[in-house]
């Protein structure tokens, strides 16, 4: 049977000019709508704006921004915008960063939600024949549920695993001949160093042909690694809990940087110091309004994730902006010695080197002699134990190190299974151990 290339192929390939005349109508019916929150009439009122000033796109910039903080202090409902007997399911984020916050979806933004997922999961070439298997927590993590819903709608046979337990997963995987696949980065690294304990060759022994990774960062390298070791394809996938959970942004085939559904969402990068725009093409932080969303439709969001827009049309005929790979959030930011580096930038660096597994730790401590960063990494299973070769590999690594982050980090290489990666859990990547005064 021959399939269309898109999912929703009005929404995914409409012009310019008519997502944006879209954006606008949503836009200004989504302003109105959020002076049913107290929040909102308050800031709106500070600000001395109301809903009508909102005559062009431009004018997102008028509207106050929304923070995470901002959730915290309205906790658990202040931002509603419907009353709770018209809500039919909480969401609240992982926590990675806090105390959680609560995010209330109608059965129209559920709905909604799952369209935007099954879009990214048709994007990436599943199509209702494929077995689809989900490795993240079901619960509050919105990539349990999110995904679930995503691929219900598509129409594959669902494979709900769910975290951990990666033997089980292995022989979901082989036993059911699951082709599309989703996975956080560490998980799916962890999956194939089971497989090969295990003696499981997954281009043999599997059917795994798509993989979709994401809700952490990951390099280049991370994702390349993941492609060849597990003989897939892998799409990062970008979400986050207060805009939904994921389905936000995705990859297409072309693997290009991420569309970001611009029909659900308005796009800014701003200098997150300044909260001006960026100007086009350079980095800054994430700010995304909901202009799809009935019980709480978020203002100008303030991610603190940082990335850029990617310039240009992209082959596949979308024409939803394309964000670059997400850097990582603005407090991941390492500043050591005066210096700004981001663990994605180590990561990069580690992974060029066969020798070495993706599982790596940094950790930053207050010596004698001043601040250090410590980077344990674990050698891969493979490789020598010849004291010699370690140390000319261990030279080489820092040296390519240096050149990235302007520092001399220590290195450490460990034995594969040192550094315990939890199944569960996102990758815990830095530990700051340093002493403020
Ligand atoms: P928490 O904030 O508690 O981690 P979420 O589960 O909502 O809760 O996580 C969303 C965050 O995860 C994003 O803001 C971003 O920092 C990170 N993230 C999600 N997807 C990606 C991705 N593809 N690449 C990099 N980071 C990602
Ligand atoms: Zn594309």
């Amino acid at each position: 049977m021959s399939y269309s290339p898109y999912f929703n192929p009005d929404l995914e390939t409409m012009s310019r000019a008519e997502l944006e005349a879209l954006q606008l109508e949503r836009l200004q019916k989504t302003v109105r709508h959020c002076m049913n929150a107290e929040f909102y009439r308050k800031k709106f009122a500070e600000l001395g704006i109301t809903p009508d000033d909102i005559k062009t796109l431009d004018d997102v910039r008028r509207l106050p921004f929304t923070t995470k903080d901002d959730l915290r202090e309205n906790y658990p409902f202040g931002l509603a915008c419907v009353p709770l007997r018209d809500c039919t399911r909480l969401h609240s984020s992982s926590g990675t960063t806090g105390n959680p916050t609560v995010v209330l979806h109608t059965q129209k933004d559920l709905d909604e939600w799952a369209t935007a997922v099954a879009r990214c999961l048709w994007m990436v070439g599943s199509r209702p024949d494929d077995v689809f298997q989900n490795s993240a927590g079901y619960g509050m993590f919105t990539a349990g549920l999110g995904f679930q819903y995503g691929a219900e709608k598509v129409g594959m046979l669902t494979v709900p695993a769910a975290a951990g337990n990666t033997l089980r997963q292995i022989k979901f995987i082989k036993d059911f001949g699951t082709s599309v696949l989703h996975a956080i980065p560490s998980y799916a690294s962890r999956i194939y160093e089971v497989m090969k304990e295990q003696g499981v060759d997954p281009r043999r022994d599997t059917k795994l042909r798509v993989l979709c990774i994401g809700a952490e960062p990951h390099s280049e390298e991370q994702r390349q690694r993941i492609e060849q070791n597990l003989g897939v394809k892998a799409y990062n996938s970008y979400g986050i809990s207060e805009m939904m959970g994921p389905g936000v942004a995705f990859e297409c085939q072309e693997q290009n940087g991420l569309h970001i559904w611009e029909d659900y969402f308005i796009v800014e990068i701003i200098d997150p110091v300044t909260l001006e725009p960026v100007p086009d093409g350079e980095l800054g932080e994430l700010v995304i309004t909901t202009i799809n969303r009935e019980a709480m439709p978020l203002l100008r969001y303030r991610t603190r994730d940082l990335t850029r827009f990617l310039p240009g049309e992209c082959p596949c005929g979308r024409h939803h902006r394309r964000l670059a790979r997400l850097q990582g959030r603005s407090d991941d930011m390492i500043i050591l010695k005066g210096v700004n580096i981001f663990p994605i930038q180590i990561e990069k660096i580690l992974l060029k080197f066969k020798e070495l597994s993706t599982d790596y730790l940094i950790t930053l401590e207050t010596k004698d002699e001043g601040d250090v960063m410590t980077i344990e990494v674990e050698l891969s299973q493979l490789f020598t134990d010849d004291y010699t070769q370690l140390k000319t590999l261990e030279r080489e690594i820092t040296r390519q190190l240096k050149d990235e982050i302007l520092i001399t980090p220590r290195l450490r290489l460990v034995t594969k299974g040192t550094l315990a990666v939890s199944d569960e859990k996102k990758a815990v990547r830095v530990k700051d151990l340093r002493k403020l005064f």
